[in-house]
């Protein structure tokens, strides 16, 4: 492994004008789990690692009673949002997401800020929030600016961050009443385990709790990058939501789905199981809903 500098700046702008003048030279690092590999596996050989770590902006999450819109800190650990009780009680999706990422000692380390940033297609912390709609906050040497996180993926390691730019921050908006979210991960193994599908689902429903007034289906590695399934989400708004539309708009999702053959699984199979967790996680949507409206 090439040696390099470690930087630890204490601000946002230490840091960007730290990555200017090593530009070239220089990469972020906030947890490491994904850089270090880089580094090791001489994918990368920067001279200068530019330390997120040591800026004291907050770590964790925050709910603005004002605007009822969630924010979480990119610098966040996946062990942070996994233990948090706002997140387990009012955003399961993420909770479904963050609770089976690598293992323990990498939640503790990683953050979800870097799992954003390094934008494998089969990042778990990307679908949850794609299907939340949630904003991503952006700090440069141009000062911030706002990018709708399902526009920040332009492909497997790709970003709309512009050279020194750091994801700041995720912002997601509130949900409507009645609403269900659920993420699940499809690998051969529990733990330890890149997803072979990741599949995300918010679903509200009408007063009379029958019928679907909001959907997002969002998939990840079922394309370069994370997507939402438009046209299933277009079939099932103002349809009752029962087994049969919820198993129609999965074969919808699947035909929209763009799979492939990889290492982990065939484009078939995949394919197959869009359609079938699809229908799985509305169901799971719609039993959350009902759960919680049963509880108050
Ligand atoms: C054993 C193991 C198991 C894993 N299991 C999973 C899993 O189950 N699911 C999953 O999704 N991932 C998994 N990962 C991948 C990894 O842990 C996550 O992607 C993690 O969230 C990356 O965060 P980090 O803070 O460690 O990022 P780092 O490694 O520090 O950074 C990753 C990339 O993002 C950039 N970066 C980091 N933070 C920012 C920022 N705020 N702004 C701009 N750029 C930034 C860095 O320059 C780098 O290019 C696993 C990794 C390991 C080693």
């Amino acid at each position: 492994m090439k040696p390099f500098t470690y930087l630890t700046p204490h601000t946002l702008d230490e840091a960007v004008s730290l990555y200017e003048s090593h530009e070239g030279r220089a990469a972020y690092i906030a947890g490491g789990t994904d850089v270090l590999i880089k580094i090791k596996e001489e994918k990368i050989e920067p001279d200068y690692l530019i330390s997120l770590a040591h800026i004291p902006v907050s770590e964790g999450v925050r709910f603005n009673e004002d605007t009822r819109a969630l924010h979480i800190s990119a610098f966040t650990t996946h062990r942070t949002l996994e233990l948090s009780p706002l997140i387990r009680r009012d955003y399961p999706i993420l909770h479904d997401a963050v609770k089976n990422i690598g293992s323990v000692q990498i939640r503790n380390t990683a953050t979800i800020g870097g799992n954003l940033a390094n934008a494998v297609p089969s990042a778990d912390g990307a679908i949850p929030l794609i299907t939340m709609d949630a904003v991503a906050h952006i700090y440069g040497t141009k000062g911030e600016r706002t990018v709708d996180l399902i526009h920040f993926f332009l492909g497997p390691g790709q970003t709309v961050l512009e050279k020194g730019e750091i994801l700041t921050e995720i912002v997601v908006p509130p949900a409507p009443a009645r609403t269900g979210s659920a993420y699940i991960k499809f690998g051969r193994r529990k733990a330890m385990e890149l997803p072979l599908l990741g599949v995300g689902m918010l679903l509200s429903l009408d007063a009379d709790m029958t019928t679907c007034v909001k959907v997002r289906i969002g998939l990840g590695v079922a394309a370069p990058t994370p997507i939402r399934a438009y046209n299933a989400e277009r079939f099932l708004k103002g349809r009752e939501v029962t087994d049969a539309t919820l198993a129609e708009a999965g074969q919808i999702a699947a035909d929209e789905a763009r799979v492939r053959d990889s290492i982990r699984g065939v484009a078939w199979y995949r394919r197959e199981l869009v359609g079938v967790l699809v229908k799985r996680m509305g169901a799971l949507c719609r039993k959350r809903i009902t759960d919680e409206k049963s509880i108050s």
